[in-house]
């Protein structure tokens, strides 16, 4: 066997163990148990599914959206299935005012807090950019600074009790696509915010953990409703599916979590043929100018 082979078959070797060791299920669901949880965006899709997971759990659980009736439905299905508490609050993260009320409120009724789940979105359209920096501004404050600020009002509290946060974020973050402008922004400036934090903490040694979560097209409403007609090519995967490797990623302590888990190989490799993936990618939408 030729020398080059040998190095090839040895990386090739080395390759397969590392993602094996990577994708290994360290999961305990015990370690859930009785933990005091802040889940943002859960009145639908993927945050409903995270606070439904967490309730099986048996996980304490705020939760926080702008639609009350529907956060009362999923407390109380919760409550079902197996939540030993749970209260709800209704609150608008496009208002710099909630964040910290909402924060200010879990931290009262839990005691303190494990895990700060940061999911929410604020509205936002699917089509050519039109221009309107205003918008941007106004999503900026819904989808990036209220992290930003429940995130550095909870770390005091997530210190105490050496907890977590976990940022659900986008595969648009790394791989910007049409489309998608003020999303992606924001998106972008939660991988950077959460990524520094994360060596800041290491630094600092202390032991709060920071989950970046990567996903790929999943299944809710909003989404599906987006891409429809546009976007044919592309599977989307279940929300609650999804929901699962959050909040396994947060309680493993994990840096990051891709889902599906294919992404994490794509991108290992979207530098190499940046003409091919751009064309790739601006092929997959249906656009006649
Ligand atoms: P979704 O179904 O639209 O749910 C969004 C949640 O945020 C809802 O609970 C919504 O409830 C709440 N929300 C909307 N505007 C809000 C506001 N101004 N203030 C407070 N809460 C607000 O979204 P999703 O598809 O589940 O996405 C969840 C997370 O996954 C997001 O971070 C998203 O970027 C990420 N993600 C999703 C996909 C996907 O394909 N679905 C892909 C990549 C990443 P109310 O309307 O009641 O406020």
């Amino acid at each position: 066997m030729g020398r080059v082979l040998k190095v090839l078959l040895f990386l090739s070797v080395l390759s397969a163990v590392y993602i094996a060791y990577q994708w290994r299920d360290t999961f305990d669901p015990a370690v859930l148990s009785g933990r005091r949880v802040l889940v943002t965006g859960a009145s639908k899709g993927i945050g409903e599914q995270i606070a439904y997971h967490y309730a099986r759990f048996g996980s304490q659980i705020v939760i926080t959206a702008r639609t009350e009736s529907a956060l009362k439905k999923v407390a109380e299905k919760c409550l079902q299935l197996g939540s030993p508490k749970v209260w709800y609050i209704p609150a608008d993260m496009s208002d710099p005012e909630d964040p910290n009320r909402v924060l200010r409120f879990a931290l009262d009724k839990l005691g303190g807090i494990d895990y700060l789940v940061l999911n929410h979105i604020g509205n936002t359209f699917f089509q050519m950019w039109n221009g309107d920096v205003e918008h941007i501004r106004v999503l900026m404050q819904a989808n990036f600074l209220s992290y930003a600020q429940m995130a550095s009002s909870g770390l005091p509290f997530l210190k105490q009790s050496n907890g977590s946060i976990i940022a659900v974020s986008s595969i648009l973050a790394k791989i910007p696509s049409p489309f998608t402008i003020p999303y992606t922004a924001t998106k972008s400036a939660v991988n950077g915010f959460f990524g520094s934090l994360q060596h800041e903490l290491s630094m600092q040694k202390v032991n709060v953990s920071i989950t970046l979560c990567t996903l790929g097209l999943i299944d809710t409403e909003t989404a599906l409703s987006k891409v429809k007609g546009v976007i044919d090519t592309m599977s989307a995967y279940p929300a609650s599916g999804a929901a699962l490797e959050i909040i396994k990623g947060g309680a493993t302590r994990q840096k990051e979590i891709f889902y599906p888990w294919y992404w994490q190989l794509v991108c290992a490799i979207r530098d190499w043929f940046p003409g091919y993936r751009d064309s790739v990618i601006q092929s997959s939408y249906k656009y006649n100018p």
